[in-house]
């Protein structure tokens, strides 16, 4: 089948390569100019496991291509996937703009019947936004071609992302004629070779699923992150209660997991975006205010747990970061609680010695402004030279069982606060370091 991916970034350039390894011609489309000679130049943009082989090995059988004529794109193909950004506007909704301006691009181009696919994460009631613009561009052309909308959220996970598309655990579609549908479920058939299923329903329950898929398993964490302050108080482990309430099948154990909170470039939003559209629709969205808040003072804890140990003024403190990404294995860094991190103990004067295996660039750019207070180090050890503590951020694997006798002695001072739960207390204690994590009772030296 021929498709014409709109939008490059993490799921577009996912979505249209996976696409393109299960034999059909795909054409991705990029406003970008940088990113789409690099990626002719078979130069990958981000990290993800998979990804780069597979790029390289579509392209070389030329079945997948990258340009940034948008219009060669939209009149080779039957679907156009719209899989561009919708970041939040200042009141918190999805920005649709991106969206809308593709819709626009091809009502001007279309040349036939065309599947226009949303791929984006969309508020409900976009499908119905996109199909008055491409109307309205048609009028303008006086032309009087037909075409379906289609609402087709997607749950690929950063890190994982190859693995989800093609192996999902189900594909929603939203549709509104059969004559779509069956086009959507041919398209989709090959993913589905396990019996997972295509779920079809009407078009806004599929916008709304997405924001609900998202919402709930934020809601989760910050559930956990709840739980882990009070376990902080009376001496409980957050980890014994998540599998005290995880082995209970109505809950399961996945996302039952405290640390420094979410982020990342969906969960964030769409919350937000999702509270935005439950106040609009005057339903009361108190669940997920809290969600939102508790995971903005949790992005703060492991800072203040540094405070309780060394003060506010931290000047003339280093303390080496292990983890940049918002999650192990990508590069991204859009809401990543260690920017907020960072930023709080450089502004309180401390020194920062950072590490991240994939993500150094990205920090680069995202703390130009406060580049003279830290130093990036080429491996996990040489960030905690002379450090008087090591914040663990992201769980990389590469963390979890590092040499504690080297760091000991890299280190000024023996003192871990984990935001992770990377580390055992017990083992910590033997080593001889003082080990705050979350939602577990410190581990402390005797002087
Ligand atoms: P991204 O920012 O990585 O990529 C978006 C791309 O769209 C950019 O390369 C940008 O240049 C391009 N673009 C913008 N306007 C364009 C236009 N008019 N024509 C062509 N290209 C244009 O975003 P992303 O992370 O891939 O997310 C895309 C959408 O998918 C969002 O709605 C997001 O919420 C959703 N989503 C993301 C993930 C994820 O893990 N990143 C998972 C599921 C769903």
């Amino acid at each position: 089948m021929k498709i014409c991916m709109v939008g490059t970034g993490y799921v577009g350039l996912v979505t249209g390569t996976c696409f393109a390894e299960m034999g059909n011609d795909v054409i991705c489309v990029d406003i970008d100019k940088d990113k789409i000679d690099k990626l002719n130049k078979g130069i990958v943009p981000i990290y993800e496991p998979g990804l780069e082989d597979m790029i390289k090995r579509n392209m070389k059988e030329s079945r997948l291509s990258f340009t940034t004529d948008i219009k060669e794109g939209i009149e080779k193909s039957r679907f156009i996937f719209i899989a561009v950004g919708t970041p939040p506007d200042e009141d918190g909704s999805a920005d649709l703009k991106y969206v809308l301006s593709v819709a626009k691009d091809i009502g001007k181009y279309m040349n036939g019947y065309k599947v226009v696919v949303d791929k984006s994460t969309v508020p409900v009631g976009t499908a119905q936004k996109v199909r008055k613009v491409i109307e309205e561009e048609l009028k303008k052309r006086k032309v009087n071609y037909e075409f379906d909308v289609v609402s087709n959220p997607e749950f690929l996970k950063e890190g994982s992302a190859i693995e989800d598309f093609m192996k999902p655990d189900r594909i929603v579609i939203g549709v509104d004629n059969e004559r779509v549908a069956v086009l959507m479920e041919e398209l989709y058939d090959p993913f589905v070779k396990n019996n997972h299923p295509i779920i079809k329903m009407n078009v806004v329950s599929a916008e709304l699923t997405k924001y609900a898929a998202n919402a709930f398993l934020a809601t989760k964490i910050s559930f956990m992150n709840m739980l882990s302050r009070l376990c902080e108080k009376v001496g409980a482990d957050i980890n014994d209660i998540r599998k005290g309430i995880g082995s209970d099948s109505r809950i399961g154990y996945s996302f039952l997991y405290a640390g420094v909170g979410f982020g990342g470039s969906c969960f964030p939003k769409d919350v937000k975006a999702l509270i935005k559209t439950l106040h609009e629709k005057e339903v009361n969205p108190c669940i997920l205010e809290c969600v939102e808040k508790i995971n903005e003072e949790q992005k703060l804890l492991l800072v203040k747990k540094v405070i309780n140990y060394f003060g506010e003024n931290l000047s003339g403190l280093t303390f080496a970061i292990w983890g940049l990404s918002f999650k192990p294995r990508t590069d991204d860094m859009r809401e990543a609680p260690s920017i907020v991190i960072i930023r709080e103990l450089v502004k309180r004067g401390a020194k920062i010695q950072a590490y991240d295996p994939e993500a150094m660039n990205e920090a680069k750019r995202i703390f130009k402004d406060i580049e003279e207070h830290i130093f990036y180090a080429n491996s996990n050890y040489e960030a905690l030279k002379n450090a008087d503590a090591m914040l663990l951020v992201t769980e990389w694997s590469v963390f979890r069982k590092p040499d504690f006798t080297r760091m000991k002695k890299l280190m000024k001072r023996p003192v871990i606060f984990d935001g992770r739960n990377q580390y055992i207390p017990a083992e910590m204690k033997e080593y001889g370091f003082e080990y705050f994590s979350i939602g577990k009772p410190p581990v402390r030296l005797e002087k």
